[in-house]
C-alpha cells in the first residue's frame, strides 16, 4: 500500500532527484518509505529530455487513487495519441510517451487496473516492458512483439520483476522466468495472475540488448547473455581472423565478446585498456567535445602489454566512431604496432525507435561511410564487423528478432501527428 504521505515522498524524490541510485536512496529515504509494494526505474532517456520531471516512475493521482508507472522503451505513435489528447484538453506534466498510457488509463471505463491498463495498451503502439504500482496491484507487461527484457524472479515469498536478472542476484533473490512477449502479470493480494495481449504477427526482441546493452550475468528472453556475448566473439573470429599477438577488449562492454574471440582465435586475451569507473557511458554525454573528453578519462592503455605488439582490440559497437578513434590514437601512443579493430555487431547505420538511444542518421559513422572509409578514418591497420547472420545465429534459440539499427528493417512504423510513416529512409 502507498500511502498517501508516502505518495509526497515519492514525488520529491522524482522531481528534484537526478543521480546514482545509491546517491538518491540513502538509507534514510529507505527508512522512510513503508509497505509492501515498490517499482523503481533508473531512466535512460530516449523519448523526452533528461529533466527533473522526465525522471520515472512517474506517479499520479486520478479517480481510482495512486499510480506509478516505469517504462522501458518507447512507443511508436506516440505524436498522433498525444496531439489528440491535448486536442481535446489534456494537460502532460512531462514530455515522455509514457505519460500517454496514464492518460489512457485514466480515460478507461474498466474497473480493474489489468483491464483499464488492458484497453490503454490496445491504442499504444511499439516497445514497452512496463511496471504499474497502484495502491493494491502490481502489474508488469511486455508487448506483444518483445521489444524489451522483463523477467520474473522471487525472494523470500515475495515477487520481483526487472529488466535484467542480475538485479535478483544482487539482492540475494532467484530468476524463475522471462515474461513472454504480450504477457502482462498481475500481484494481488499475494496472488499472481498472468494474463495475455493480443499477439503481434510476430515476436521481435532486440537483439541490440546481447550485443551491447545487458550485463553478462544477466538472462534476457531466457538467455544467458555471457553465453550469447562470447559467442558474437567466436563468431567474429571465425569471419575476420586476423594475425596478431594478443586480444584486448574495450573495458567493460566488450569484455565477453573479446574473450569468445580469443578462444576461438587462439590469441591471448590481455588488459591493455583501464576504465575508470567513476565516469559514466561515453555515449550518453550530450555535447561532442564533452564526448571527447570524456573518452581520455575514461580509458587508459596498459604501455608493458601493447609495446611493439600487434593487437586486435574488439569494440562491441561503434556508433558515431568517438570512441575508437581516441583509442586507437592512444593504443599507437602506448606503442602498438599493429591494429585490428573488431566489432562484435554489424554497422550500425539506422536510428532506433525502440528504447535505446541511437543518434540520428546523419550522426552515424556507417551510415555515411563504407567499411573501408571508416577504416582509414579511425586510423586502423583491419576493421571487420560481424555480419548480421553472424549476429542473429550467435542470439541462438530466441528466434527472429528486431535489428532495425543494423537492418534499417523496422518491424514497426512511427507514425506522426496524422497517422504517417514518418521513418528515415
Ligand atoms: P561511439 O564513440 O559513438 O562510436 O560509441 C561507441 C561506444 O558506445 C561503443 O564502445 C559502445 O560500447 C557504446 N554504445 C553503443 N551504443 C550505445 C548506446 N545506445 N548507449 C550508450 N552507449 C552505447
Amino acid at each position: 500500500m502507498i500511502s498517501k504521505e508516502v505518495l509526497k515522498k515519492v514525488r520529491k524524490i522524482e522531481i528534484s532527484t537526478r543521480g546514482l541510485v545509491n546517491d538518491v536512496f540513502s538509507p534514510k529515504v529507505l527508512e522512510s518509505l513503508p509497505g509492501s509494494l515498490a517499482i523503481g526505474h533508473t531512466r535512460y532517456s530516449t523519448t523526452g529530455s533528461s529533466t527533473g520531471r522526465n525522471i520515472q516512475p512517474i506517479v499520479v493521482n486520478y479517480k481510482s487513487g495512486a499510480l506509478a508507472v516505469a517504462h522501458n522503451g518507447n512507443l511508436t505513435n506516440t505524436a498522433q495519441l498525444r496531439s489528440g489528447m491535448e486536442r481535446e484538453g489534456s494537460i502532460f506534466q512531462t514530455t515522455t510517451d509514457t505519460e500517454i498510457i496514464l492518460h489512457l488509463i485514466a480515460r478507461s471505463q474498466e474497473q480493474l487496473l489489468e483491464n483499464r491498463l488492458k484497453e490503454a495498451l490496445s491504442q499504444v503502439a511499439g516497445a514497452y516492458s512496463l511496471l504499474l504500482l497502484s495502491e493494491d496491484t502490481f502489474v508488469a507487461v511486455r508487448d506483444p512483439r518483445g521489444f524489451r527484457p522483463l523477467c520474473i524472479g522471487a525472494f523470500e515469498g515475495a515477487t520481483l520483476m526487472a529488466s535484467e536478472s542480475c538485479a535478483f542476484d544482487i539482492m540475494g533473490g532467484s530468476y524463475l522466468r522471462s515474461l513472454e512477449p504480450g504477457e502482462m502479470v498481475v500481484v494481488r493480494n499475494g496472488e499472481m495472475e498472468s494474463h495475455r495481449l493480443p499477439p503481434a504477427p510476430e515476436k521481435t526482441p532486440c537483439v541490440f540488448e546481447f550485443v551491447y546493452f545487458a550485463r553478462p550475468d544477466s538472462r534476457i528472453y531466457d538467455e544467458k547473455v555471457d553465453k550469447v556475448r562470447r559467442r558474437l566473439g567466436k563468431y567474429l573470429a571465425r569471419e575476420h581472423p586476423a594475425a596478431a599477438d594478443i586480444v584486448i577488449s574495450v573495458p567493460d562492454s566488450s569484455n565477453t565478446a573479446a574473450l569468445g574471440y580469443s578462444s576461438e582465435s587462439g590469441i591471448r586475451f590481455e588488459i591493455g585498456l583501464i576504465r575508470n569507473h567513476y565516469v559514466g557511458r561515453t555515449f550518453i554525454q550530450p555535447g561532442q567535445q564533452q564526448r571527447d573528453h570524456e573518452v581520455r578519462v575514461k580509458f587508459n592503455p596498459v604501455e608493458g602489454v601493447l609495446q611493439d605488439r600487434s593487437v586486435v582490440i574488439i569494440d562491441d559497437s561503434i556508433v558515431r566512431g568517438t570512441t575508437s578513434r581516441k583509442l586507437v590514437r592512444m593504443l599507437r601512443g602506448a606503442g602498438a604496432r599493429e591494429i585490428h579493430l573488431r566489432i562484435s555487431s554489424p554497422p550500425v547505420s539506422w536510428p532506433c525507435y525502440y528504447g535505446v538511444d541511437i543518434p540520428t542518421r546523419e550522426e552515424l559513422i556507417a551510415s555515411r561511410m563504407s567499411v573501408i572509409e571508416i577504416q582509414e578514418y579511425l586510423e586502423v591497420d583491419s576493421l571487420g564487423y560481424l555480419s548480421l547472420e553472424g549476429m542473429l545465429e550467435a542470439a541462438g534459440e530466441v528466434g527472429p528478432m528486431c535489428s532495425a539499427c543494423f537492418s534499417g528493417d523496422y518491424p514497426v512504423p512511427i507514425t506522426d501527428e496524422l497517422g504517417k510513416e514518418v521513418l528515415e529512409q
